[in-house]
């Protein structure tokens, strides 16, 4: 079965998001290099191609960008073999931004894995660097935990997405509050 990408409003938390549910069953949505080949392509890389061992490193910076993030968003300092990955995945590809009638588009020097793996990079580093509007948050869910880019105006938002980690609470809070036999109005 091939699981959908998720969307996000980061194109960072948006490739940690390609493994979620890291504390409960974890979901791998980029299980081979074809489908690392078409987050690229849903995110506006134009990437040719992806051997196994560039998706490894994908998933190394992945998990580099995951770890760094979450010590952001729960208030301590990113370690140092996170920020090492990051930076060197950040020297390690070239690509260039270019204005068309549509906005931004990403142009990458070599059309590799590494150029759109330093794209995914600079927006890491952003976000880690507190350089963009937005909080850095972990999601609520006890078997989620990723972390998202919280741009609400009072920065409280409590899920990663919505439709999936907010959806389940609320479901699994109204069972809780449902006695078995009769239904209970939610107050
Ligand atoms: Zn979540």
């Amino acid at each position: 079965m091939v699981e959908p990408f998720r969307r996000g409003n980061a194109l960072a938390t948006t490739f940690t998001g390609t493994l979620s549910e890291r504390h409960g069953e974890p979901v791998e949505r980029v299980p081979t290099p074809e489908r690392l080949l078409d987050w690229f392509h849903e995110n506006g890389l134009d990437v040719h191609s992806c051997t196994p061992r560039q998706l490894e490193h994908a998933r190394e910076l992945r998990e580099a960008i995951h770890v760094a993030a979450t010590a952001v968003a729960t208030g301590s300092e990113p370690p140092a073999s996170a920020v090492e990955t990051l930076n060197r995945c950040s020297a390690n590809g070239h690509a260039s931004p270019a204005l068309t009638d549509g906005g931004r588009v990403w142009r990458l020097a070599t059309s590799s894995v590494a150029d759109a793996l330093s794209v995914v990079t600079a927006d890491a580093i952003s976000l880690l660097s507190g350089e963009r509007d937005g909080r850095l948050a972990q999601c609520a869910s006890p078997t989620c935990r990723a972390v998202f880019l919280d741009t609400s105006q009072s920065r409280t938002r409590r899920w990663c997405d919505m439709n999936t980690c907010g959806n389940r609470q609320k479901k699994a809070r109204m069972r809780a509050r449902t006695p078995a036999g009769g239904a209970r109005r939610d107050v």
